[in-house]
């Protein structure tokens, strides 16, 4: 088997943040050896779900679709929530258990294979596990579909590994315990992290096709600065989704559903500012 140096050295030093990991902003160190982090996922990776996905945008699809669980984030509208916060939902799997999936998947027409949680963030170390027992046998595109809420240790990992970078900019720019990120995602410092994290993925000359969620009442705060924020970097292409759903325990604008004045207003205004949406 064709084993790639760069995605076998990756793996390797992947590995050592089962002991100690510095894969997201939490830096939860030495918790993650016993699954006390913040995300609670352990050394072993569980995935609730795989399966040929037609979800996904047309570049992507029929996508072989990989949900982990366990998440860095914990949007409190998460409509994954089921394994999004129950991180040994679903089955436990290993590199070469998950390398012969996905080669089944590629022999029944997946055109990528994409990694999905939950957040892949918590997983890097058996994502590139992997590709790595994949080597020359994958020949469709790995994409990395993430929150993007991670560390330029993730992020050198990565490097090399990943073919697409799907990131989801779903809150604004404000910062504080106040700000949609933190206090809808659980995620300080939102915007400087994640906006960074992708300014690093194009400036590397990265594919990057960024996922943006309209939220009901989320337009001034969330949608108009992101979307002029993604204009600014003409490189990218841009899916608007349009999926919101409000969960039950909702408050607040988020407990509506999207209003169709809502998806047109942010689809106008993503046409004056001549973002490239891909569906
Ligand atoms: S990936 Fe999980 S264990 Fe690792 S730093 Fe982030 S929250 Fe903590």
């Amino acid at each position: 088997m064709t084993r790639d140096p760069a995605i076998a050295s990756g793996a390797e030093r992947a590995a050592a943040h089962l002991a100690e990991c510095h894969l997201c902003p939490f830096h939860c160190g030495p918790r993650r050896a016993d699954a006390s982090g913040v995300c609670r996922v352990g050394a072993t990776s569980y995935v609730a779900s795989e399966m040929l996905h037609m979800g996904e945008e047309e570049i992507l699809r029929p996508a072989h679709a990989i949900f982990f669980s366990g998440c860095t984030a914990t949007c409190t509208f998460c409509t994954a929530a089921r394994f999004a916060f129950r991180p040994t939902y679903g089955v436990p799997v290993t590199a070469p258990q998950l390398a012969r999936r996905i080669l089944q998947r590629q022999a029944e027409g997946a055109r990528s294979v994409c990694f999905i949680g939950g957040d892949p963030a918590p997983h890097i170390p058996l994502i590139l596990a992997t590709l790595e027992e994949l080597g020359a046998r994958r020949t469709i595109p790995a994409v990395f579909n993430s929150n993007f809420y991670l560390t330029d240790a993730a992020l050198d990992l990565l490097d090399g590994a990943i073919d697409i970078y799907l990131p989801d900019l779903k809150f604004g720019p404000a910062s504080g315990p106040n700000s949609c990120g933190e206090r809808i995602g659980g995620m300080p410092d939102y915007w400087a992290v994640v906006t960074g994290c992708i300014d690093r993925v194009l400036d590397a000359g990265q594919t990057v096709l960024v996922r943006h969620l309209l939220m009901p009442g989320h337009f001034d705060c969330c949608t108009a600065p992101v979307l002029a924020w993604l204009a600014e970097r003409p490189a990218l292409t841009v899916s608007l989704l349009t999926q919101y759903l409000p969960p039950a325990h909702a408050r607040g604008p988020l407990a509506n559903t999207l209003a169709d004045e809502e998806v047109a207003q942010a689809q106008r205004l993503a046409r004056q500012l001549g973002l490239q949406l891909v569906r």
